[in-house]
This record gives C-alpha cells, structure tokens and sequence, in this order.
C-alpha cells in the first residue's frame, strides 16, 4: 500500500472511532484499579475502583446508549450486563479481604469486566461508530468524558441504582 493511502486510513479510522477510544481508555483505567484492588485490597482502592466502573457504566447508560442508532436488543442486552456488573462490585464491596471470597469475587467481577470491554470493542462499539459518523462520535465522546469525570469525581454511592428497568 502507498505510504500516504495508510496514513489516510489511519486518520480516517481514528476520527472515526473517538467514541471507541474514549470508551476503551475507560475500560483500561477500570482494569487497571481492579489490578490494583487484588494486589491491594485497600478501602480507598476498592472505591476508587467502584466510582470509575460505575461513572463508566452511568455515562453509557445515559449517552450511549439511548442514541436511536443502537438497535433495542442491544441497549436491552447491555443494561442486563451492566445488572450483573453492579451486582458483583456490591459483592466485592462487602467482602472481606481476609477471607477467600474476595479473591473469586475480585475473579467474577474481572471475567464479566473483560467481557464487556470485548464486547463492546469489537462487536458493538465499530457497529455504532457507522451509524452515527464520525463528526457525533466526536461528540458523544466529549460528553462521555465529562460524565465519566463527574461521575467518578462525585462518588459511585450517589448513582448506585442503574436507570431503571426497561420492561
Ligand atoms: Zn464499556
């Protein structure tokens, strides 16, 4: 391929993947504190963990996902996973770090963690940038970052309940 043709691909893929890449740096800082909780299961660690995967999950659930281009099994699908995800950092939260529970509980929590980053970025994620273009990726990814940051700055306690249930 011409040197230049690749340049342009790359920079046409990046622009239009903003979205993706946005998203996708959450998902590595999230893996990251979960890393750190194992090795470290420290209060401050283990909440710092809990405020990034759900400031993660709150600004999917409220810029992402009720965009018209994501197909309604998708969004259903999503909001069960991002359930369960809830369900085990509450596990993990009030575990004890002594005891051995902790540890599977830090496992589950990874395995559905990685599913959800795969998921996302090879399946649903690509599927979506087409449909909105690139200039709203652009956009929604400025204000994922914002509500992420908010979120995370304000602390997961204030957004324990997900969106409520769809039927
Ligand atoms: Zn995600």
């Amino acid at each position: 391929m011409h040197p230049g043709r690749m340049v342009r691909g790359l920079l046409f893929r990046h622009s239009m993947s903003r979205l993706t890449n946005a998203l996708a740096a959450q998902h590595r800082r999230v893996i990251e504190l979960l890393d750190e909780a194992q090795e470290n299961a420290k209060k401050k660690t283990l909440h710092s963990l809990a405020d990034h995967i759900v400031g993660h999950m709150v600004a999917e659930e409220e810029i992402v996902y009720p965009v018209a281009a994501t197909p309604a099994w998708t969004r259903v699908q999503a909001l069960e996973e991002h359930a369960i995800l809830r369900y085990a950092l509450d596990r993990l939260l009030v575990a004890n770090p002594s005891h051995l529970s902790f540890d599977a509980r830090v496992r589950m929590l990874r395995e559905l963690l990685l599913h959800h980053c795969d998921r996302e970025e090879r399946a649903r994620l690509p599927q979506f940038e087409k449909a909105i273009g690139a200039r709203r990726s652009r956009l929604l990814a400025t204000r994922v970052e914002e509500r992420y940051a908010e979120v995370v700055a304000q602390g997961y306690a204030r957004h324990r309940k997900g969106l409520r249930d769809e039927e």
